[in-house]
């Protein structure tokens, strides 16, 4: 991947295909989405403010659970639109009705995160669908999927396996996270043509960098690749749930490359003893701490580090 991005930088006094066409049908092959059903952006995130610039203004409202990815309040202030969350369940999962029960006459977007940024947990497909029937057909939903490689539930929904049957469906996906390139911002959306055209017409011109485009056909080329590295870390995930709970913790079913450990009051706390062990862990305010899985080692060091 660096050899591929690194030669595109040869070409760096030219601006980039600015149709992204061979990316596009690499990524259409890959995911076997149609290429009219897809738009790339710099980043997830940069596709996610095109559609809330594209559905929310002022007055409108955005419903989206919480504790959830923390750009989603930023993204619907910033286009001036009104946030509305709803509290996650006890067992820290979307509370799917009453997320549909808060939409109202001002909604036009509704963000489902799966697995959740930082919880975890996935949505099942069954509750996605029911969930999707009880929308309005004019509020888009977006299934952000940021993390859908690390996913072994064979129940958990796959939004690409949804977005023909709902035409107010738009998937997310990012090369950030299991590909390893977030430092080139590339992602794509997965919708109905309609969607997909007017978030290809709505893209910053030349977003996408020839680096970043030379990238992810590199990487898509080497799928076992991908498929080894995301292995290890499931593996890993599972096991530092499994010694966890052993121990006592409450781990919600891990299906990212992270462990969520709810804290409250001792988040702060935890976090700091954590560093103190040359640990860095990220701490979300009282609420608890996501712990990203690493290489065995740094993972039995962790361990040994937790009460
Ligand atoms: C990391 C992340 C993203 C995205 O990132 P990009 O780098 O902008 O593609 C989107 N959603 C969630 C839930 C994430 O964790």
């Amino acid at each position: 991947m660096l050899a591929a991005a690194t030669a595109a930088l040869a070409d760096l006094n030219t601006y980039p295909d600015a149709s992204a066409s061979r990316m596009l049908a690499a990524i259409a092959a890959a995911t076997g989405a149609p290429e009219e059903h897809l738009a790339t952006g710099t980043g997830s995130v940069g596709l996610l403010q095109q559609i809330v610039q594209a559905t929310a203004g002022e007055g409108d409202e955005v419903v989206f659970a919480w504790r959830s990815f923390e750009a989603y309040p930023i993204v619907v202030q910033v286009n001036g639109a009104r946030a509305v969350p709803v509290a996650l369940t006890q067992d820290e999962h979307h509370d799917l009705d009453a997320m549909a029960a808060a939409i109202g006459p001002r909604t036009r977007l509704v963000l489902l995160c799966s697995p959740n940024n930082p919880t975890g947990t996935v949505l099942s497909r069954e509750s996605v669908e029911k969930f999707l029937a009880a929308v309005p057909q004019d509020v888009l939903v977006v299934l952000d999927e940021a993390y859908a490689e690390f996913v072994r539930d064979p129940e958990a929904v796959d939004g690409l396996d949804l977005v023909a049957a709902h035409p107010n469906l738009c998937v997310l996906r990012t090369f950030s996270k299991a590909y390893g390139l977030a430092g080139l911002r590339v992602g794509y959306a997965v919708a109905a043509p309609e969607v997909a055209a007017a978030l290809r017409a709505t893209a910053v011109p030349f977003g996408v960098s020839a680096a970043a485009q030379a990238a992810v056909i590199a990487s898509l080329a080497v799928p076992e690749l991908l498929a080894e590295r995301v292995g290890a870390i499931v593996a890993e995930r599972d096991r530092v749930a499994g010694a966890l709970r052993r121990r006592g913790w409450t781990v919600p079913d891990p299906h990212a490359n992270f462990v969520w450990l709810r804290l409250g009051t001792r988040t702060a706390d935890v976090a700091t003893q954590l560093e103190a062990a040359g640990l860095l862990v990220r701490p979300y305010g009282g609420d608890g701490i996501r712990i990203t899985i690493g290489d065995p080692a740094a993972n039995d060091r962790l361990l040994a580090a937790l009460p």
